[in-house]
């Protein structure tokens, strides 16, 4: 290339290279313009490369110069750019200003479910006749409160010191928990102080000083949990005094057996359970023999002590699922669920035999006493309540006059 055409080629590729120049920076590409419309003309003043090609190039390049001063007006970094940036900072805090809304919308509905769980809680509590089927919405309460099914209260089960501790309401995944004695360790022995067990935080509930119950929630912040069971206590108080006093009612206070009315619902419900699995199902009654006499002899203080015995035998004599009550005076009603016939009659010898072979002392005393016991069956002996109880006592009847210390079934006689 000889040196004319290299300055024809300079000359030619600088107004390009002012554009691109300009690009990059709006000074930048107009200095860049103004230098190749001043070499353009140096070139022609100077008639160092004189003629029409350099004076159309110098008419290019200052074309160039208006045109990438117009485009460089255009671009971002030109003098719109401020205004864009501007439209584009405001939509920026725009969009902070609406998240921060939502989230706080979140927030607010996430705290508000939370409000609504204790509250719900309280009235449920605070209102229920049947502390069984609260308990399961409770257990429904604890998962929305905590948003999570890894949840447990545990209650007292009286409202006194050193009451013990049983599960009352759980959450579908309580039995990830750890178990109630691993989980009293950690919280130290009841009343239990809050504390935390491999991610399981542990909030003791207390009203008035009196230890209530544990709440066990897998994750929980312990403010949470602190609030939660604070805001419960007295309402979990009243559950547990009127488990208390319900219990009060249904068991007799000398024996510590069901009382009438409570066997009766036993019955009932067992003949419902019998007849809807289609099992069979037994009831017997036991009454002492001339337990009158023995009252008469020893007094009636003794005749309370031989009838908290007597009950403490027949309880032993049958499963942890049968009901033992004290129908009257010296009369005890069983329910045996499921008991075919021969087990009836087996278990009712075997109870007969251990109160017969028992040694009832008191002082110097010692006395011993036999039992009778009338046997009927469901649904052969009686398909109602009314009905089996009247066989079970008919039978009762029979083995009395049959001599006492025996047992009979009903149509057996
Ligand atoms: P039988 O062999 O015919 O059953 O004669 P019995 O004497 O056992 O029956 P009876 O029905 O004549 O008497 C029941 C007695 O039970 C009368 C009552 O003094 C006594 N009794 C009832 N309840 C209690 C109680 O709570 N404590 C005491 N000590 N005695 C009671
Ligand atoms: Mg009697
Ligand atoms: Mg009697």
């Amino acid at each position: 290339m000889n040196s004319s055409s290299f300055w024809v080629a300079a000359a030619t590729a600088a107004p390009v290279l002012s554009y691109f120049v300009g690009r990059l920076n709006r000074w930048a590409g107009f200095a860049a313009g103004l230098a190749a419309f001043a070499f353009c003309s140096f070139m022609l003043a100077g008639e160092i490369a004189a003629g029409a090609p350099y004076a159309a190039l110098a008419l290019w390049s200052a074309a160039a110069l208006a045109h990438s001063v117009y485009l460089n007006g255009l671009s971002p970094s030109g003098a719109a750019a401020p205004r864009l940036a501007d439209a584009l900072k405001k939509a920026a805090a725009l969009e902070a200003e609406l998240a921060r809304v939502k989230k706080e919308a979140t927030l607010n509905a996430a705290g508000e479910k939370r409000s609504l769980a204790v509250y719900s809680s309280v009235k449920l509590l605070s209102e229920t006749m049947e502390p069984h089927a609260a308990a399961k919405q409770m257990g429904k309460y604890l998962a929305d409160f905590f948003g999570t099914e890894e949840a447990a209260l545990y209650m007292a089960s009286s409202a006194a010191e050193g009451a013990a501790l049983e599960l009352f309401a759980q959450g579908a995944r309580a039995s990830a928990l750890p178990p109630l004695d691993r989980l009293l360790a950690a919280a130290g022995a009841f009343p239990a102080a809050a504390g935390e067990l491999s991610g399981v935080t542990l909030a003791p509930v207390a009203a008035g000083g009196l230890p209530l119950g544990l709440l066990a929630v897998r994750g929980a912040d312990a403010a949470g949990a602190a609030h939660f069971a604070s805001e419960i206590s007295y309402a979990l108080k009243r559950v547990i005094l009127f488990r208390q006093v319900e219990w009060l009612s249904l068991t007799d206070g000398l024996t510590g057996l069901w009382r009438r009315s409570a066997l009766d619902e036993k019955i009932r419900e067992e003949i419902r359970r019998a007849s809807a699995f289609k099992t069979p199902m037994g009831f017997m009654i036991a009454d002492i023999d001339h337990f009158k006499r023995l009252n008469d002899t020893y007094g009636h203080q003794f005749g309370d002590a031989v009838l908290r015995r007597v009950a403490q035998l027949l309880k032993a004599g049958v499963y942890e699922t049968d009901f033992v009550g004290r129908y009257g005076g010296e009369e005890f009603g069983i329910v045996l669920p499921r008991a075919d016939s021969a087990g009836l009659l087996r278990k009712a010898e075997t109870m007969r035999a251990r109160i017969e072979g028992e040694v009832f002392s008191q002082g110097l005393e010692k006395v011993r006493l036999t039992v009778s016991i009338g046997i009927a069956h469901f649904p052969r002996d009686g398909r109602t309540p009314e009905e089996l109880v009247a066989a079970a006592d008919k039978a009762l009847y029979a083995a009395k006059e049959g001599g006492r210390n025996r047992i009979v079934e009903a149509g057996q006689y």
